[in-house]
């Protein structure tokens, strides 16, 4: 019996890791763009400061949500394949109640989307907060 929420979890997972690689390779760019502008300022001894600190600014933007995403990501693969806390049945991410026993799984399941750090995370993934951000994830679903 696989439970009918596998595909679209998959497919959820898919959509994160599309925009984590979008955003990935958005932050290459822009920081191309912010070394190659730099350096025709520099050759030309005439900086314009906003430009390069308006440039940063959208830089800092699309690495703040790579960092989100990759968040979300660890989150949902962290979390998929959890079991119940009763009769120890594996349950797919998000699922709300225990299908074999009935026990409420909600509250252990924080990936349903939080937005902000404001989910109470489960113990195992608390503490690196800022740390290994750019770690590659590993894809082992392919
Ligand atoms: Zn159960």
């Amino acid at each position: 019996m696989s439970p009918p929420d596998k595909d679209r979890d998959s497919a959820a997972v898919s959509a994160l890791r599309r925009r984590r690689d979008e955003l990935a390779e958005q932050v290459i760019e822009l920081h191309w763009d912010l070394g190659g502008l730099t350096y025709e300022m520099a050759i030309r001894d005439y900086f314009r400061l906003e430009v390069l600190v308006r440039r940063a600014a959208m830089l800092q933007e699309r690495d703040a949500e790579l960092a989100e995403v990759e968040r979300l990501l660890r989150l949902e693969e962290s979390a998929s394949a959890g079991t119940c806390p009763a009769c120890a049945a594996p349950h797919s991410r998000g699922a709300v109640f225990c299908w074999q026993c009935g026990t409420t799984l909600m509250e252990r399941s924080p990936s349903a989307v939080a937005p902000q750090a404001t989910a109470p995370a489960p113990a195992t993934a608390a503490p690196e907060q800022d740390t290994v951000i750019m770690k590659p994830v590993i894809a082992t679903e392919e």
